[in-house]
Formats: C-alpha cells, sequence, structure tokens
C-alpha cells in the first residue's frame, strides 16, 4: 500500500501523524509526507526562501527517518486558497503519486492554511478519479481512502474539543516519532527563542500522551476516517494497523 500524508507545514505531519506513519513504514508499507508549503514564514530573522531551502532539507531528513519520500506542493505559508488552480495543482499531484490512503489535516482547525489544505485534498481526491477532469496524468481507477488528523491540540477554531473517530497506539514508535520532529532543528529553535523553553517537543509528547491517555495507552495521535458520499468506508488503515488501533474510553 501507499500512504500519502498532505498537511500544509512542514512538522505538521510530524507532529500529528508521524507516530502512525512510522508504524506503517515498519509494517512495509510506501509512505510518501507532502507539504503544501516549504514553511517559508517559519522565521523572524531568515528570508522566505532561505528558511524555505532549509525546512525542505529538515523535512526530507524526517521523511528519512522512516525510509519515507517527501514532497513539497510548493504553495506558500498563509497563501493557500480553495481556487480552480490550487485544485488542479493538488489533483495532478494525488494522480502522481497514485495513493491507496490519503491522511490529510483537520476540517476544522486554529489556521485557515490547515483546513484550506483540508478541504483542497478532500475535494482534489473526488476529482483525481473523475476521467474528464483533466491534467497532465491519467485519473486513478478509484477515490483513495481519506482521514483526518486531529486538528492542533485537538481543538476547532472556536475552541471546541474535537473527538478522535480511533487512536492509534504510537508508544512503541515515539522515539522515532520524537526525532522526526526534532528533525524540524529550525523551528525548535524559532520557538525556544519565542518562548524561552524548549517547548516545541514537550508540547508534542504533551498531547500524545493526552490522546493516549483517553485510549489507555502511553503515547496516542487520534484520526477520524471521512466517509461523505462516494468515498470510500472500508476501514482500511484500522486493518493495516491492526491491534495498534484503540476506540477512545471515556474521551
Ligand atoms: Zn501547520
Amino acid at each position: 500500500m501507499h500512504i500519502v500524508s498532505i498537511h500544509a507545514h512542514p512538522d505538521d505531519a510530524e507532529i500529528l501523524g508521524g507516530g502512525t506513519l512510522a508504524l506503517l513504514a515498519a509494517a512495509g508499507h510506501a509512505i510518501t509526507i507532502v507539504t503544501m508549503t516549504p514553511g517559508d514564514k517559519g522565521s523572524d530573522e531568515i528570508g522566505p526562501e532561505e528558511i524555505a531551502a532549509i525546512r525542505r532539507v529538515e523535512a526530507m531528513t524526517a521523511a528519512a527517518l522512516i525510509g519515507a519520500d517527501y514532497r513539497c506542493a510548493e504553495f506558500r505559508d498563509l497563501e493557500i486558497f480553495p481556487d480552480h488552480a490550487s485544485r488542479r495543482t493538488v489533483v495532478e499531484l494525488i494522480r502522481q503519486l497514485r495513493p491507496d490512503i490519503v491522511l490529510t489535516a483537520a476540517p476544522s482547525d486554529y489556521l485557515a492554511d490547515h483546513e484550506i489544505t483540508s478541504a483542497l485534498v478532500r475535494d482534489a481526491l473526488f476529482a483525481a478519479a473523475a476521467p474528464n477532469y483533466r491534467t497532465a496524468t491519467a485519473a486513478l481507477p478509484s477515490i483513495p481512502h481519506l482521514y483526518f488528523m486531529d486538528p492542533i491540540e485537538g481543538l476547532d477554531r472556536e475552541g471546541r474539543r474535537v473527538a478522535p473517530g480511533f487512536i492509534v497506539d504510537v508508544t512503541p514508535v515515539f522515539e522515532t516519532k520524537r526525532a522526526m520532529l526534532a528533525a524540524h532543528a529550525s523551528q525548535r529553535a524559532w520557538l525556544m527563542r519565542r518562548h524561552g523553553i524548549d517547548d516545541y517537543l514537550r508540547a508534542m509528547e504533551a498531547w500524545c500522551a493526552e490522546r493516549g491517555r483517553e485510549a489507555g495507552v502511553r503515547y496516542g495521535e487520534g484520526f477520524r476516517h471521512y466517509t461523505g458520499h462516494p468515498y470510500p468506508r472500508t476501514p482500511r488503515l484500522e486493518q493495516l494497523l491492526g491491534d495498534a488501533v484503540k476506540s477512545t474510553i471515556g474521551a
């Protein structure tokens, strides 16, 4: 199977789905981590193209830790919009990658880049399987399975908790997940300068511990399967992950 993660910025996939991607990679599946942008506005001191170059390397390094490929769709931070050209770009990317399963951003999240990425990916999966939606690459035979990651801190844009459909126990691969996030050294340093404490890794760990508690395991990641008509409804990701999939307990 080919599992493709498409999130907005370098580090989002590592924070919200890195452990699950590590489990899937360890089980022998092909993984591609796509970021919509190269994180070009993620610095106060370094110019946009310079920080973008640094962050592409960081994202590639993080992906390589689990043997995953990395692709950047080359949008720009705070410039992701749900227009025709953007959808065509994402459809063509999806047709080139031919995923079986796609993991993307939550539909409601703290930042428009995340929400628009989610909508673009959802709609592009539908279009990617429509032969008369023409791009350079031929249409897919069917719509891939779609799963949403958690929003950041599990909250929608109005601060309401978003319940996951299921939680993946990532405890066995947590050190790998932490190393993937630590590969984003420029962001860790940026946040350390801003907050005065090294809370980049700590915040991720606290979040995974909270999701883990909801499932009775040490570290967890939450997902929701998008099953709107006519997207595939079989629990394909859950089947690949087997015993690592936990339901929530009293969340
Ligand atoms: Zn982001």
